[in-house]
């Protein structure tokens, strides 16, 4: 199962309205991260979650790119998305090798200087924007971040609902651009819809497109659905590429290598994958 991204306009179409199930997404993204403290892995999950329904903004071969840096330089965290839904992202090595987290929520770990920045565009043409997070919260960060970049409008959450054994049960994205011309009164309408709507979001499964179609009707009495995409986490990497890539090392630097320790350990700086070999397995391929 994919993550459904459903597009609509509400407010009498001013504004445009994307809710996104993410579940899937945040589940790949605490799978991959499991050893890492729930701080940072949360903060992660949110960011991919978000970058993931901007993929249904993008068009053509646009990408995006972002690195959130938190106020302790050393931790970033980085993350990529294309107008077909795929995402990538990592905690830098600052993060995912935490042992013990410091930090009591996402807001503490961003910190009072925590910077966005966007990359956003194609092979021929791109655009930088970097803004700083005073929210201390990616979402309404990004939206600042867009006010800023773009002179747009917007509205960002990303929920997660996680049990008591700290794994997500569920997991959503909302994304609302406010269109040109239109009152800004109107953005704030929505937002209190959602937060008056609680159960609106357990009703938007990936899994139930038209059960989530008429759970947002009946909220949303104008609403015109204007499409559907899916988004996915995607990094082509495998282990056979990373067993080609200390291959070409040499012998002598592996063997280097084997002399420390009994395994190699490889990280993937795309989707911050690992992959351990035995010192053995290396070699008896050579
Ligand atoms: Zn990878």
């Amino acid at each position: 199962m994919k993550n459904l991204i459903i597009k609509m306009l509400v407010g009498n179409d001013q504004i445009r309205l994307y809710m996104a199930d993410q579940t899937e997404l945040v589940r790949k993204v605490y799978q991959m991260n499991e050893r890492v403290p729930a701080v940072p892995k949360l903060l992660l999950a949110q960011t991919l979650s978000l970058m993931g329904i901007l993929t249904g903004t993008l068009k053509g071969n646009q990408r995006l790119s972002l690195a959130l840096s938190m106020s302790d330089r050393t931790q970033k965290i980085s993350a990529d998305a294309d107008a077909r839904g795929n995402i990538r992202g990592y905690l830098n090595e600052a993060l995912f090798d935490m042992q013990e987290c410091q930090y009591g929520s996402t807001h503490d770990l961003i910190g009072p200087r925590g910077m966005l920045r966007m990359v956003k565009g194609n092979d021929l043409h791109q655009y930088t924007s970097i803004t700083d997070m005073p929210a201390q919260n990616i979402a309404e960060d990004f939206a600042r971040h867009f006010m800023q970049s773009d002179q747009t409008l917007t509205h960002f959450a990303a929920p997660v609902r996680l049990g008591p054994d700290g794994e997500p049960i569920s997991a959503h994205a909302i994304y609302a651009q406010l269109l040109p011309g239109a009152s800004p009164e109107l953005l704030d309408e929505l937002k209190r819809t959602l937060g008056a709507e609680r159960e609106l979001l357990d009703e938007i499964k990936a899994g139930n497109f038209t059960g989530s179609e008429e759970a947002l009707q009946k909220v949303f009495k104008d609403m015109k659905l204007i499409g559907t995409s899916e988004c996915r986490f995607f990094c082509g990497c495998t282990r056979e590429l990373f067993i080609g890539l200390l291959q070409s090392l040499g012998k002598e630097e592996i063997s280097k290598t084997i002399k420390d320790n009994r395994t190699i350990e490889t990280f993937c700086h795309v989707c911050g994958k690992r992959y351990s070999f035995m010192a053995e397995e290396v070699v008896s391929l050579m």
